[in-house]
């Protein structure tokens, strides 16, 4: 297929034209949280001044509209991952996603004497739900590591399945590495053992073609803000039957069939962990953007993202006394670093008056960044509508802040 428009693309989102203390943005912390183009904004937009009322509850013109628009999205979203769409929970997001599955299913469940597995490079989505857990259940967290490359110790990890093991949670990509973990594999792994695995997609699913089913996981959670759709919109995809043998997470409106004082009838999966009106709006949005991305496809923008990566590795090695803390083959887009001398706060801070925006501190991930021996990192994170002499801009800047710093 042709090659994109990526300057077209990039024209597509409007933040991007900003300045920041009066120099042009360099947004490098899209794994973070993205940008979002015009067509998101304007769905949302179109939403609210044309379709809006509450979802599966008025028979009026503009309920059914609304129902419609949010189902619609929910179709997208199961589409864009090869599930069924009605094994897909909408919800807002990661976070809520793994204490979903952690109240509703590993609550009661776990017992004392059996264990919860993570890795090391987990981000706190992925952590303190569990610690919850076990505080409540008696269960055990037990950690696998990594090798000094911040990719997963298999042989590690597969000898930590031991039979007391009866969940596993592992992000896909790393937030801080950018290591893509073969979950397909770890999975399989699991599954032998009859471990019920946890996904953290929240950073596979905004740079590469995802597909659920073939990873062979039990639950597969991911966040719809970093997919260039509005904040508070994520989902949990788990099989049907899974679901259905769950109990409800929070109680509420939509969430039921029937209520009275003498008990009440859950309504079907996945509307039966959907309590409360949700967030239409950022639905309709995040269909918008599923569609906006389809149209590039998944695979441009992954080998765009690899292309990028591959070009700011390669101008950040270069500078004096800087070290990148990731580096995995086959990597996601991420570039955690750290500079000698130079505090990371600082060096955000100062990136920052240059106009370039990079994360810095412990990203959610303080165990990992405990065993890697940091105390902070700055994390500069690529979307496909970066540019290169965006990276280039960055490496003379950070030379520039560098001196300053040291
Ligand atoms: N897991 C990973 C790997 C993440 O990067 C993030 C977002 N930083 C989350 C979970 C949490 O996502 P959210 O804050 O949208 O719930």
């Amino acid at each position: 297929s042709a090659t994109p428009d990526w300057s077209a693309i990039r024209g597509d989102f409007p933040l991007l034209t900003r300045e920041v203390n009066g120099k042009p943005l360099i947004y490098f912390d899209s794994a973070n949280t993205s940008q979002k183009p015009e067509q998101v904004i304007a769905a949302v937009d179109d939403f609210y001044r044309h379709h809006n009322a509450n979802v599966s509850r008025a028979v009026h013109t503009l309920g059914s509209e609304a129902t419609e628009a949010y189902e619609g999205a929910r179709g997208k979203l199961a589409r864009f991952l090869n599930v069924r769409a009605d094994e897909l929970v909408l919800c807002s997001g990661t976070t809520f996603a793994m204490n979903l599955i952690a109240y509703s299913w590993a609550l009661p469940k776990l017992k004392a004497g059996d264990t919860i597995l993570l890795t090391r490079m987990e981000h706190h989505a992925n952590i303190v739900p569990w610690q919850l857990v076990a505080e409540r259940t008696g269960a055990t967290i037990k950690v696998a590591n990594l090798r000094p490359d911040g990719s997963l110790d298999l042989d590690a990890l597969y000898a930590a399945m031991t039979p007391d093991v009866k969940l596993l949670g592992v992000a896909h990509v790393s937030n801080v590495l950018g290591t893509v973990n073969p979950v397909r594999e770890i999975c399989k792994e699991a599954r032998k053992r009859g471990i019920v695995t946890v996904v953290d997609g929240s950073q596979a699913v905004p740079h590469m073609a995802v597909d659920i089913p073939a990873i062979g996981c039990d639950f597969y959670a991911f966040t719809g803000h970093k997919l260039c759709g509005p904040t508070g919109t994520g989902a949990l995809w788990a099989r049907k039957e899974l679901l259905e043998a769950m109990p409800p997470f929070l109680g509420g409106g939509e969430m039921i069939k029937e209520v009275s004082f003498d008990g009440t009838v859950f309504n079907d999966v996945p509307r039966k962990f959907e309590a409360g009106t949700p967030n239409i709006a950022g639905f309709v949005g995040l269909g918008a953007a599923v569609d906006y991305l389809q149209a590039i496809g998944m695979d441009t923008i992954h080998a765009r993202e690899s292309e990028l990566l591959a070009y700011a590795t390669k101008v950040l090695s270069d500078i004096p006394g800087l070290r990148i803390i990731g580096t995995a083959p086959g990597k996601a887009a991420i570039i955690s670093f750290v500079v000698e001398g130079a505090h990371a706060h600082d060096l955000a801070t100062l990136l920052d008056i240059e106009g370039i925006a990079v994360r810095s501190g412990q990203h959610c991930a303080h165990p990992l960044l405990q065993s890697l021996g940091v105390s902070a990192t700055c994390r500069a994170s690529f979307a496909f509508y970066n540019t290169k002499d965006e990276i280039d801009r960055f490496a003379a800047a950070l030379r520039k802040v560098r001196t300053l710093l040291a």
